[in-house]
């Protein structure tokens, strides 16, 4: 897709987002605050299904995953044993003329070389086309300096990688003027707090920059229930808090969000990359069952050279969201380096006695974890689609529709009495309403033309919609009494079909 139609994409998401009650500015009516959203009424249950669609398939249909619930506000030591006091930070870089920050590593440069001779520099922040931009940029500069002679192609690096002597001469994302870049320096991500009355360092405690670490510091407490044999897995849903230096991309990063966690543990003596491969493929598989689209998927593994020491591997499932190629999921075998931090920091052994073998030793983790607010992003990419679809007087009219998976969209089905001004239609509308309200989520609505009422929940995702007419009633006769109109979302397919049947034909369709 051209970059412009990828940007127009990302408008219309956000603005039926916003339009149709999926997802708001939090605290837009003093301006906002960057990097936090709200959900609004179909967001909230958006966000709802697709957690407990997690929850469900991690958890309850398997024997081997137990869940959790950690606080959000641990003791501080959790976080320097985990390392993240020392090192959860991002190269940071200050443009001093417009006041902007940038990550370093999401600034890209690149000398501007005419016949062996550097000209002046180019930068731009990271998109899919960095090198196609910062070449632009480079025959623009080589323009109006008016220089001879033969470009050559752009290397781009990023700003972390700039040298003491490059820094001064590489222009300022914000301003386009070189100077005014700081060198970058390491910014810790987390959110500090204090607990109790006093405001000093020994009060200061953080807001959890990932839910992982509850499942390492429970682990003893977990395994102690006696409910669980290696290899298992502790599984959470919560809020995480990353102060990140620019938030951008809607919902893809922010600085409040939700992540969907789960720490597999293993035997030391195991196949880690058996197991490593079958929650690459368990992920994927999931995001496909819930409507994430296969073919915009892919996988990156992180190269060994920029792996932690004690990391053996890390695999991210990438996305192509409208403004890139993304990281959704991220799948880290982490060997054995959380339980033994936590051990010899809070001086418990983090050991698994093994029945069988008679064997102590500290299990080594698969780590699969991913921000539901960005699964809530990529299946709304996968859903957005306009098509072509006839309006009241049969002419075609482009129709937008939001392709969700049943399994995850807002309301279910809608229901619909052909007019709102006969009260034994809105009389048996309302009956129909509350026949399913127990199985599934429903919306009422009887307001404006059919059509305009079938358009409004194709573009919210809703699969079904059920209207009640007069045959309904049996004013064509009795082998049409009792009977509505189903209609389907993505083929608009119209059946007729009995109220008695509806619960047991939908219900398979939605779960
Ligand atoms: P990135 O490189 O994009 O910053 P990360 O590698 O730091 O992500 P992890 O620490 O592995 O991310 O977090 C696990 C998952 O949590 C990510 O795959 C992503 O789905 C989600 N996530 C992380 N940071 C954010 C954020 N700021 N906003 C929304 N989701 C996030």
């Amino acid at each position: 897709m051209a970059e412009s139609q990828t940007a127009e994409l990302m408008d219309k998401i956000v603005s039926l987002c916003k339009r149709k009650g999926f997802i708001f500015q939090s605290s837009e009516i003093y301006g906002g605050i960057n990097g936090f959203w709200d959900y609004g009424p179909l967001g909230v249950e958006l966000r709802k299904n697709i957690r407990d669609c997690w929850w469900n398939d991690m958890v309850r249909q398997r024997d081997d995953v137990v869940g959790l619930e950690s606080s959000i506000i641990m003791h501080p030591k959790v976080w320097e044993a985990s390392g993240h006091v020392g090192g959860f930070t991002d190269p940071m870089v200050d443009c001093k003329v417009s006041k902007q920050r940038f990550r370093a590593d999401q600034v890209f440069f690149a000398p501007v070389v005419v016949d062996g001779q550097v000209a002046g520099y180019v930068s731009a922040l990271e998109s899919e086309r960095i090198a196609g931009e910062l070449q632009e940029k480079a025959e623009t500069l080589k323009r109006k300096k008016a220089i001879q002679g033969k470009l050559e192609p752009v290397q781009p690096r990023d700003f972390t990688e700039a040298k003491p002597d490059e820094i001064p001469l590489v222009p300022s994302p914000a301003t386009g003027e070189p100077g005014s870049l700081t060198p970058p320096r390491a910014f810790n991500m987390m959110f500090e707090t204090y607990v109790g009355a006093l405001r000093d360092e020994s009060a200061v405690a953080y807001l959890r920059p990932e839910t992982a670490q509850g499942m390492f510091a429970d682990f003893k407490a977990v395994l102690d229930t006696g409910r669980v044999k290696i290899p298992f897995g502790i599984a959470q849903i919560g809020k995480s808090f990353r102060n990140e230096i620019t938030p951008r991309n809607f919902i893809f990063r922010s600085r409040e969000f939700e992540q969907m966690e789960m720490e597999y543990f293993i035997s030391d003596e195991d196949d880690w990359a058996k197991w490593h491969r079958y929650w690459i493929d368990w992920c994927r598989n999931w995001l496909i069952s819930v409507g994430v689209s296969a073919s915009e998927l892919s996988e990156y593994d992180h190269p060994k050279e920029k792996l932690a020491f004690y990391s053996k591997g890390t695999t991210d499932i990438m996305f192509r969201y409208p403004f890139g190629v993304q990281e959704l999921w991220g799948i880290a075998a982490r060997g054995d380096y959380d339980l033994s931090q936590h051990a010899k920091a809070s001086g418990i052994p983090m050991i698994y006695f093994d029945e069988a073998t008679k064997r102590r030793y500290t299990p080594h983790v698969i780590e699969p974890a991913v921000g539901v607010d960005r699964i809530a992003l990529a299946v709304l990419c996968s859903a957005y689609c306009e098509d072509q679809a006839p309006d009241e007087k049969g002419n075609l009219e482009t129709r937008v529709v939001l392709r969700l998976h049943p399994r995850i969209a807002p309301i279910k089905a809608a229901v619909f009495p052909l007019l709102k001004n006969k009260p034994a239609l809105v009389e048996k509308a309302k009956a129909v309403r509350d026949l399913l309200r127990p199985y599934l989520t429903v919306f009422y609505d009887e307001a404006g033309a059919i059509g305009r009422r079938y358009r409004r929940q194709d573009e919210v995702g809703t699969p079904f919609c059920i209207t009640i007419d007069f045959d309904t009633l049996g004013e064509k006769g009795p082998e049409l009494q009792d009977t509505v109109t189903l209609r389907e979302r993505d083929s608009m397919k119209q059946e007729r079909v009995k109220i008695s049947d509806l619960v047991g034909l939908l219900l398979p369709k939605i779960r």
